[in-house]
């Protein structure tokens, strides 16, 4: 790779080239496909002896200018743009799996990639073993001949549990498998997992990315053999992101590293806070030096992170009741927005969990998700004491 920049001024000032209009800001390109020169032009560029925009759905400037930034901030080879979070998941298994295959992942993950092991894949053969987040010590006795993939996100939704990439990474190696991990809630900011080994990356951009909750996103991010995989299935099955979008998630990698400082300032403050509250039982919050996992939080992350979980005192009822009193904050399902979140898993996201299945995964019924916002943090902690007192 070439000579880089700094992460902010890569973020900043990575770009597509300019038209002949010499516009500061990037154009949005919204055309679905690209004219040719002559039918020599077409044939050269359909048989990859030019790089160049063919359709939109294979590639578009916007969705190249955002993937390229997103390359250089994560330290990747190559990478491909999704619609969504999802289908970037989805897209690297469907890619890089055969009928036969077997994943091992971390329980905890996000719920519908939990679905889509559980549901999905299994339709084609391909089969999923899990692994406690705080029992890494079991993963190599969950491999199997047949194993490709070791997954994991870190941190974890909701319960902020943090996993050793670093381990991962060698258990990975030892065993030839390919190490995937979902870096949505840390951002390329706080984390790079590919400077512990990891093969791939995968993003909601929808969370921290955009991080003003307007529109969805998703990518994959590694090593340019994998990502030529991904991109031939992608090209032929239709998930990539619409040019729209990449333009805005573009622009909003302009301002990632300023908006995830904050966040983080924000969310350290706020868990501090409730740590000191009477009718708070427990605080998880990467940063603190009470998280079961705060030595290899500070190895492998720059700051903790906007998601804050806290355990209410008085279970289920004291949830609902705490989420009800809420006046300033949102009560939504999306995260890593500039307007503070709060959750109350057990009596929603994950109600629909056995009770046995939601402990696993560290979710007990008073557990509280606070995504915090950029809101200023006076404001912030006022609704949440008025809240619980
Ligand atoms: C939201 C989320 C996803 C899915 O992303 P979408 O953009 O909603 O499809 C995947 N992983 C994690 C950790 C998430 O938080």
């Amino acid at each position: 790779m070439a000579e880089q920049n700094s992460f902010e001024t890569e973020a900043i000032r990575t770009q597509i080239e300019r038209s002949q209009f010499l516009e500061h800001s990037n154009p949005l390109y919204l055309t679905s496909s690209f004219v040719f020169e002559d039918a020599e032009d077409m044939r050269a560029s359909f048989a990859e002896e030019k790089q160049r925009n063919i359709y939109s759905r294979f590639t578009n400037p916007n969705t190249s200018e955002f993937i390229e930034k997103l390359c250089k901030m994560e330290g990747a080879e190559g990478g491909y743009a999704f619609a969504s979070g999802m289908s970037a998941v989805f897209s690297t298994f469907a890619a890089l799996l055969n009928s036969g295959d077997h994943i091992v992942s971390s329980r905890s993950v996000f719920g519908s990639t939990h679905g889509l092991f559980t549901k999905f894949l299994p339709k084609w053969n391909i089969t999923t073993s899990y692994f406690k987040v705080n029992e890494c010590h079991n993963i190599e006795s969950l491999i199997q001949p047949n194993t490709k993939i070791l997954y994991a996100e870190s941190p974890t939704n909701p319960a902020v549990d943090i996993l050793d990439l670093e381990l991962l990474n060698t258990i990975a190696k030892k065993h030839d498998l390919l190490l995937v991990i979902d870096n949505c809630f840390a951002t390329p900011y706080l984390q790079k997992p590919i400077q512990f080994g990891a093969d791939l990356v995968i993003h909601s951009a929808t969370k921290l990315i955009d991080g003003q909750g307007r529109v969805l996103g998703g990518a994959t991010v590694g090593k340019a053999e994998l990502i030529r995989e991904i991109y031939l299935f992608s090209r032929n099955t239709g998930p990539s992101l619409s040019p729209f979008n990449a333009w805005v998630l573009s622009k909003s990698l302009e301002t990632l590293a300023v908006r995830v400082e904050k966040h983080c300032q924000n969310a350290l403050i706020i868990a501090e806070f409730l740590e000191n509250h009477k009718q708070v039982e427990k605080v998880k919050y990467p940063f603190l030096r009470s998280h079961p996992q705060y030595e290899i939080a500070r190895k492998q992350m720059k700051l903790g992170g906007n998601v804050v979980a806290f355990e209410i005192n008085g279970g289920l009822n004291a949830g609902e009741k705490f989420l009800n009193r809420i006046k300033l904050l949102s009560l939504s399902a999306n995260l890593g927005d500039t307007r503070t979140i709060v959750t109350h898993p057990a009596s929603t996201t994950h109600s629909k969990l056995s009770e046995e299945d939601r402990l696993e995964t560290g979710i007990t019924d008073g557990l509280v998700r606070i995504s915090v916002g950029l809101e200023h943090s006076d404001d912030i902690i006022n609704d949440l004491n008025q809240a619980l007192n």
